[in-house]
């Protein structure tokens, strides 16, 4: 078996070991015989990578990943560059730049308790002062992300970016969750293509419609090694089940991301959970090896990649959600 084959038999492994379920827009042994012209495509994709294991191809495929949620444990709190920390749970991210005014938080997780111990015991951990926390940027208005907002705005006064589509559809849907804390106080209107500033540190938001109405993503300059880089964030990466409509302004992003990213060359891609971005896995390489590459680096034509792959799901699975209402 050569490389190629033995990766591609991996990922086949990997792809086809999580059951299909029978739920809307997810495989089953109907979907299985309408033709994915996407699929195929973005397997190409993925394959070209040498991380057999390519993340954004969970989009393809059924539960989104979940069953592999499921088994990356809890990875606490972790410096991923200088200035920049990993601070969710393993399932859920939270991530911190220290600027040279602050921090910037992006998401809050669910609620009040995880605030405690994963934001704020978790910045004590790494050394830092969650008083610091200026600003909180959240991605998108589902509870696992704004959940802890309200309350770390009451403790430090930090001031919350959110999109107003996304204030609005977090307010209609609060309370859904048991989970969830309560919404934030409604405060600045993320908007897309600005740039939040905190001391050195300017992050450049993208509305990435699609996961809600406008998901943010965000081009992040951190440090690392003392030198400058940037990475991609996306803040709604899933796009199974959406409205054909919310299919069509996820394809339009992910070429606007693909123009952007070929100039602005991000030297990675990270998200806001685990399952998409690998973080706790990468997290525990940075640890077994600190001294090797950093691997939330993979370099921009991966980055690329990423993104290629994505928008080759979400044209698929929006193919399969249409052939699924046909009577
Ligand atoms: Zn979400």
């Amino acid at each position: 078996m050569n490389l190629r084959s033995a990766l591609h038999a991996a990922l086949l492994t990997s792809a086809f070991a999580i059951p299909a379920q029978n739920s809307f827009g997810q495989a089953t042994p109907e979907t299985a015989s309408i033709p994915q012209p996407h699929l195929a495509k973005a397997r190409a994709e993925a394959f070209q990578d040498n991380n057999w294991k390519f993340p954004a191809l969970i989009t393809c495929y059924p539960n989104e990943g979940q069953p592999a949620e499921k088994v990356i444990k809890d990875p606490g709190p972790a410096k991923v560059a200088d200035n920049f920390y990993f601070l969710g749970d393993g399932i859920v991210a939270a991530w911190a730049v220290d600027t040279s005014d602050g921090i910037i938080l992006i998401d809050t997780l669910n609620n009040q308790a995880e605030v405690d111990k994963y934001i704020i015991g978790g910045l004590q951990k790494l050394g830092l002062d969650p008083a610091h926390i200026k600003t909180i940027i959240i991605s998108h208005g589902h509870g696992d992300h704004y959940g802890g907002g309200k309350y770390l705005q009451d403790k430090y006064g930090a001031k919350i970016y959110m999109t107003a589509p996304d204030y609005d559809f977090m307010e209609k849907n609060a309370g859904r969750n048991p989970v969830w804390g309560p919404p934030p106080r409604r405060d600045q209107v993320a908007t897309d293509g600005q740039t939040v500033t905190l001391g050195d540190t300017g992050i450049k938001l993208f509305i990435t419609t699609g996961h809600t109405p406008a998901s943010l993503s965000m081009l992040i300059p951190v440090k690392d090694k003392g030198q400058v880089r940037t990475l991609l964030y996306l803040g709604g990466i899933t796009n199974k089940g959406l409205t054909p409509a919310m299919h069509t302004a996820y394809d339009e992003w992910t070429t606007r991301l693909l123009k952007v990213s070929a100039t602005e060359k991000p030297a990675g891609v990270i998200g806001n959970h685990s399952s998409y971005d690998e973080a706790a896995t990468k997290i525990e390489k940075i640890r077994a090896k600190p001294n090797d590459d950093n691997p939330f680096f993979t370099g921009t034509a991966s980055a690329l990649r990423y993104l290629r792959v994505l928008k080759e799901c979400n044209l698929n699975n929006a193919e399969i959600e249409r052939a699924q209402r046909k009577p």
